[in-house]
């Protein structure tokens, strides 16, 4: 059989950021806590999947029913005139935290690599474009701001947007804008506070 801790640092291992040496931190700080806290933990991820779905029109996971709006896309009081393009769903809590944006979201899923040949396999794009069409038809979308972070690959992502929407805004005539410049280079957007978002997003350009 094989080894229970091998096992589960391999699980762990596979998060965001974590490395060989902290999943075996997190194992063994399981095996630390009392049995009801491990149990808790494991019905809270078994829970997960059954309870938190991807909204179809702008991704954001939400507590919900599959095929269902998320409470922003729902919401009669959102403006559908603006959309704003984000990287993941942790930047939308940010956005949302700050207070200063009442417009739709789209989650763009990752960032476009700077040397690639294979730039859809990253990027929800065929998704977006389908969905600033309809937006356009049906909404009288005015204003598309980008709000990726400001590195280079955030920067690569940002160029590769405004291209490829751009065919469609020359039919639409709605503004491109970027998020960016209200924050200094090498900001990540989830790491960013609430002042630092609502200055950025009041000086959009
Ligand atoms: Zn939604």
């Amino acid at each position: 059989m094989e080894d229970p801790i091998e096992k589960l640092s391999q699980y762990f291992k596979e998060f965001p950021g974590i490395g060989e040496r902290q999943a075996k931190r997190f194992v063994y700080f399981l095996l630390h806590k009392n049995p009801n806290y491990v149990k808790e933990l494991g019905d809270s991820i078994m829970i997960l999947k059954n309870l938190i779905h991807q909204c179809p029109s702008c991704f954001l996971f939400f507590k919900g029913d599959h095929d269902e709006l998320c409470e922003v896309c729902k919401n009669p009081k959102t403006d559908k005139t603006s959309l704003l393009i984000i990287e993941k769903d942790a930047d939308y809590e940010n956005i949302k935290k700050s207070k200063n944006y009442s417009g739709m979201y789209f989650i763009l899923g990752g960032l476009v690599p700077i040397v690639t040949k294979e730039t859809p396999n990253f990027v929800r794009i065929k998704e977006l474009i389908s969905a600033i069409s309809n937006k356009a038809i049906n909404n009288n979308l005015k204003e598309i701001i980008i709000a990726l972070s400001l590195n280079p690959q955030g920067e690569h992502t940002d160029m590769y947007l405004r291209e490829k929407i751009s065919p469609l805004q020359e039919k639409y005539k709605f503004k491109i804008v970027s998020l960016g410049r209200g924050l200094s280079t090498g900001t990540e957007l989830e790491y960013s506070d609430s002042e630092t978002i609502k200055n950025a997003l009041k000086n959009r350009a």
